[in-house]
């Protein structure tokens, strides 16, 4: 059994590349070999040290990434079908759940399975087994009862492996939104979730898709994947003016559904006021604790909008997502969100590129990809 190659995160903006012990697959166990691993917003909070890392567990290096798509490397003699019950052999594409959900406590029972308190085993510490439980590594084991779907040919690695989280995670909010033929949407951030989010909405049926950003290139991007609109911060400087144009371009009401996929707090209020009455908001980007703003509750009860707060996804959303992509994959430039490949020895450099996409005048990376 072959020893896997990791790029173990030791510290803000500090990686090494490590051998991990290779995992013995027990019953019911699958042993991916990654493919592809992007660069989460998540994942760049880790890196600058403003989150740690490690959620369950022993303390000390992890494997970051939980992006990622792979093939099967190893698959336990008693597994021969995916989760949706086609048949499924080594060397076989998969993408699959990168949260654990224990279906052993009340969350779970009640089908809760993205809220599962337990759900974090992968990022643990690198001395406890299966050892690579993050995307940035060479393997990633999958426990037993473990959600793996299979990805038709037609899918590239890139649009696979940005199934998780970007393109599920939205996909699962607008549904969450309930979201209806005819709606107005506002995505408030066209990185790598807003740019899926804008292409997920105009699948779902809606009228128009307004897509926000202060980056350009990540508005024609999102132009190009379904946004029929787009704001440019820049341009409308307050949030008032901005408020404004959504009121312009959704016949005075305010939009059905609006998303955050910003991750910072300020942009909240801003969003509840875009969201017309009786229309949801949809909190996904402000992940990190002390995402502190003011916000005025009454806003909200006179308003009666619904705010729908969305971490990870039902694992039915896999597949649905996997369909999407595949679907409309000559309608959507989205593999362009994974712009930048790098080998896993180059992750700095990648995380570096992830760091300043859109920051600078000649950067066009919206999305850096590590593949082992
Ligand atoms: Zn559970
Ligand atoms: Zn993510």
């Amino acid at each position: 059994m072959e020893k896997g190659r990791a790029a173990v995160f030791v510290g803000p903006r500090h990686f090494e590349m490590t051998e991990l012990p290779p995992v013995p697959v027990g019953p019911g166990g699958i042993r991916v070999r990654i493919l592809a691993g992007g660069i989460c917003g998540s994942d760049l909070h880790f890196w600058r040290g403003e989150i740690e890392p490690i959620l369950t567990g022993k303390q000390g290096p992890v494997i970051l990434g939980h992006e990622m798509a792979g093939v099967i490397d190893t698959l336990a003699p008693d597994i021969s079908t995916d989760s949706m019950g086609r048949p499924l052999k080594e060397g076989d594409r998969v993408v699959f759940t990168y949260f654990f959900p224990c279906r052993r406590c009340y969350n779970c029972l009640r089908g809760e399975l993205n809220h599962c308190p337990t759900r974090f085993r992968f990022r643990a510490s690198i001395e406890e087994f299966p050892y690579c439980n993050g995307g940035f590594a060479e393997y990633y084991y999958l426990f037993p009862g473990h959600f793996v779907f299979k990805v038709p040919d037609e899918l590239s690695n890139e649009a696979a492996a940005a199934v998780n989280c970007a393109a599920a995670q939205v996909v699962y909010g607008l549904r969450q939104a309930n979201l209806q033929l005819g709606d107005h949407v506002v995505i408030q951030g066209a990185g790598g979730l807003g740019i899926n989010a804008a292409a997920a909405a105009k699948e779902m049926g809606a009228a128009s898709v307004i897509s926000i950003d202060g980056v350009p290139s990540r508005l024609e991007l999102a132009r190009q994947c379904g946004a029929d609109q787009t704001i440019d911060i820049n341009e409308y400087d307050t949030s008032e003016a901005r408020i404004e144009r959504v009121k312009e371009l959704t016949e005075g009401r305010g939009a059905d559904v609006v998303m955050e996929v910003v991750g910072y707090p300020q942009v909240v209020p801003e969003g509840i006021a875009m969201t017309r009455k009786g229309g949801a908001f949809v909190e996904i980007g402000n992940i990190w604790p002390g995402s502190n703003v003011t916000l005025d509750v009454s806003k909200v009860l006179w308003g009666q909008v619904r705010i729908i707060p969305v971490t990870h996804y039902d694992p039915y959303i896999l597949p649905v997502t996997v369909d999407m992509l595949t679907r409309t994959r000559d309608k959507y430039p989205l593999t362009r969100v994974m712009s930048h490949t790098f080998p896993l020895e180059r992750i700095g450099e990648a995380f570096e590129a992830a760091e300043w996409a859109g920051k600078t005048e000649d950067s066009a990376v919206t999305r850096a990809m590590v593949a082992p």
